[in-house]
Order: C-alpha cells, then sequence, then structure tokens
C-alpha cells in the first residue's frame, strides 16, 4: 500500500519533525505542542482517483483507505466502523426554519459515537509499531471505542475515566473487557494520569489531541459527508466542541478533498459548546491562536466537558479559516435540543450531539447561516449513552396508572 504521508509540523512553532523522531508531539512545548500529519499532495493526487472510491462496497471509512495512512490492511479492525448515514432532515427542517438541512449520523457506529473512527486509527498504528497494549483518557465515548475496536482485535486495553461518567459509558468499558481506571476527578486529571502511565509502562498513549492520529480517523467524516452529498461541499457544518479534535478533523477532511480538487470550496465550520465548557469560544473571541484559557468546566453535556481543550489549536484554526464561528449554547438549550431532533427526525443524541443541534439553530437565530444554505448538522454520540440525560430532557412523567389496570378500564400496554 502507499502511503502518502511526509511529515509532522508543530502547530505553535512550525518546526518539521520526521515521524521516527518524536512520539506524539512538539518537544519544545510538551503536551500542548500538537502536531499535524501532512501529505504529499501531488502524489496522492496521482495515485488515487475519486471514481475508485465511489466504486468501492466496503461500508466504513476503510473506503477511503487508498488516501488514509495504513501500511498494512491486515491490521484494520474487522468492526465496520463509519460511512454513516446522512439524512435529509426535511420535517426538522419545516419545523425550524431551515431549507436545506441535513443530519449526519454518526451515534450509528458500533460503540454509538464517532470516536470509533479514531479508535480504529490508534488501533492500527498501535499495532503497526508492535505495541501490545493501548490506554486512552477519555470522557467516556472514546474509551468506550477503544474498548470495542481493541477487543475488535485482541488487543490489550486501559482505559481512565472520571467515575462521574454515565453509567451506560462504564458498561460499555466492563462489558468489552477494558481494565478500567476511575478517576476520582475530571477528565483532565485522567488525562494526565494516562500520559504518565503509558510513559512509565510502554503502552501506546490514544489520548485525544495528544496523539496526532486521531485527526486522521476522525476526518473521515468530512470525506463521507462530501461524497455522500455528489462530492460537493455543504455550505456549513456544525460540529460541537469539547477538546476539539473532532472539528479539527473535519476541517483536515474537507482540507485533503480541496487540495486533491475533488470539492471546490471548504465549508464553513461552527463549533459549538456548552456555556460551562466554553475554553476555545473564549479564546476565539479573544484572537487567541496558540493559547488556551483552562476553565472549570461544568456541564450536563459530559463529552464536550474539558478545562483545557487537548486539541483546541487544530479547533481554532479550523474555524478560522472556514470562516466560521464558535457558539455557546445553555445546558437547557443542549436538553431541549433531545427531543426536538428526536421528535422531528428519529435520530436520538446524547446531550454532547445534541448541542451541535441546539447551536444549528442559534447560528440561523443569528444570521450566521442562511435560510436556504445547505447546512449539515454532525451527530457524534447515541442518546442511548445518557439515558438519565435523555428522561432529564422530557417533561412529561410516564406513570403507570396501576388503579386502572386492576379495574380493567385501561388497554394501555407497558412496553
Ligand atoms: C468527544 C465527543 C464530542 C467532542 O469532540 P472533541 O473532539 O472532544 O471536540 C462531541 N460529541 C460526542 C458525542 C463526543 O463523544
Ligand atoms: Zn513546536
Amino acid at each position: 500500500m502507499t502511503d502518502y504521508t511526509t511529515d509532522y509540523r508543530c502547530l505553535i512553532c512550525g518546526e518539521t519533525y520526521d515521524f521516527d523522531e518524536v512520539a506524539y508531539v512538539c518537544p519544545k512545548h510538551g503536551a500542548v505542542g500538537t502536531l499535524d500529519v501532512r501529505y504529499d499532495y501531488a502524489a496522492m493526487g496521482n495515485g488515487v482517483k475519486r471514481d475508485e472510491i465511489r466504486r468501492s462496497e466496503w461500508p466504513s471509512m476503510w473506503r477511503y483507505l487508498p488516501l488514509l495512512p495504513v501500511a498494512d490492511p491486515a491490521l484494520i479492525p474487522p468492526l465496520d466502523i463509519g460511512w454513516t448515514p446522512l439524512y435529509h432532515a426535511e420535517r426538522l427542517a419545516t419545523a425550524t426554519g431551515f431549507d436545506d438541512l441535513w443530519l449526519k449520523d454518526d451515534s450509528r457506529n458500533p460503540t454509538g459515537s464517532l470516536k470509533d473512527r479514531a479508535s480504529a486509527m490508534a488501533v492500527v498504528r498501535a499495532r503497526a509499531m508492535g505495541y501490545e497494549t493501548i490506554a486512552t483518557a477519555s470522557t467516556g465515548n472514546a474509551a468506550a471505542a477503544l474498548a470495542g475496536v481493541a477487543a475488535s482485535v485482541g488487543m490489550r486495553h486501559v482505559i481512565f475515566v472520571p467515575r462521574t461518567a454515565p453509567e451506560a459509558k462504564i458498561a460499555q468499558l466492563l462489558v468489552y473487557g477494558a481494565e478500567v481506571n476511575l478517576v476520582d476527578g475530571s477528565y483532565d486529571q485522567a488525562f494526565e494520569l494516562c500520559l504518565s502511565a503509558c510513559e512509565q509502562e510502554g503502552w501506546y498513549c490514544r489520548n485525544t489531541g495528544y496523539n496526532p492520529w486521531m485527526t486522521e480517523g476522525k476526518k473521515t467524516v468530512a470525506y463521507e459527508i462530501a461524497e455522500q452529498l455528489g462530492w460537493e461541499a455543504p455550505d456549513a457544518v456544525v460540529v460541537s466542541v469539547g477538546d476539539g479534535c473532532i472539528i479539527g478533523g473535519v476541517h483536515k477532511g474537507f482540507y485533503d478533498l480541496l487540495q486533491l480538487g475533488w470539492i471546490t470550496r471548504m465549508p464553513r465550520l461552527y463549533g459549538v459548546q456548552a456555556a460551562g465548557s466554553d475554553a476555545c469560544t473564549l479564546a476565539w473571541e479573544q484572537g487567541r491562536h496558540a493559547d488556551l484559557p483552562r476553565i472549570a468546566a461544568q456541564t450536563r453535556a459530559d463529552s464536550i466537558s474539558a478545562d483545557l481543550p487537548r486539541d483546541g489549536f487544530k479547533a481554532l484554526r479550523a474555524v478560522r479559516e472556514s470562516n466560521g464561528a464558535f457558539l455557546r449554547v445553555s445546558d437547557e438549550a443542549i436538553l431541549a435540543a433531545i427531543p426536538e431532533l428526536a421528535r422531528q427526525s428519529g435520530v436520538f443524541a446524547e446531550p454532547a450531539a445534541a448541542a451541535a443541534w441546539a447551536g444549528a439553530r442559534l447560528a440561523l437565530a443569528q444570521g450566521r447561516v442562511a435560510r436556504d444554505e445547505r447546512v449539515v448538522v454532525l451527530i457524534t454520540g447515541s442518546g442511548l449513552k445518557d439515558v438519565a440525560a435523555a428522561r432529564a430532557s422530557v417533561d412529561e412523567k410516564i406513570e403507570y396508572d396501576h388503579s386502572q389496570m386492576r379495574k380493567g378500564k385501561d388497554d394501555r400496554s407497558t412496553d
């Protein structure tokens, strides 16, 4: 297989490195020195044709294998990750004032979130380098994704998550057979613990932002959106942001396609943050590029709760270079977005995913996107991930009246 990668480039200082020179980050800045993986687009364009992709029958992100940094296809895990549906959400659009609204439903991944795309790439890289153990810190979904993908190939996996992660996400880890470390603290503390454990034990580290290859997995969602729209970029893509890796990946995906000439423009990217976890939004408002504030994040949308966005520089660049914006939405708006989305489209989102929909509505209300523009909202995780939040999002009390049942007056079933 031809692999078109060339080198790493530091987002802060611009220094470039060969792949065998550094492991994860630019040595000059420590863990915040996130790196870009760069490609030889001229060679890629000569070697890969769009029609070749179109003919692929592989219903997964690996339909883009000729573009991806994988030297040995035998290392690809057997789960079908990606190639998720892109729905034209006509009822939701009519109800909320959009003309051309699309939902990219990444809750339809094997472990229920977009994180599967990155974890698949992590497992491929770890296997290529001969690692026997892979570890990650996570608010829950990255861990569940890593656990599922590692289980599919029988690789030992170690997880660091806050004890407060939603029950379903922790259950996934245990069921997949992860070695789980429940951290009495925040995601950021779990992140630091995982970094030092990987260093001490010699494990491969999947940590978001820190591991530059996670972008290369997540970017496949942008390839899919473009292909599903007939190799055309939409006007805008709305993405919820915690660490900023997903929106950075979406940007990278469209950027690759633009370099290849497979699309002719970059969509505007809108990053949506919970009001209580808005470090990227603050930095963007203050015009900062490579200097993110550390906040004390607090939001019901656990998957986008981050004190210090670990891929913030890529997120800021994505929004800045695409002429998009960052938006803040309240936890109330996020919870309200869950049933609205579900009732008008049939798509059931967890809070962090519903946040993108709340952000899309705000972007329309603020005139940042126009009614007649083509807007894609990325649904990043399944509503089944956080059933307590789902229940809290619906105000109707669903109480079964037993007295009615005894009298035989009511034929409602409990199904
Ligand atoms: C991880 C995650 C996000 C945010 O992605 P970042 O890369 O941290 O910005 C959004 N929604 C869901 C469901 C997630 O799991
Ligand atoms: Zn640097």
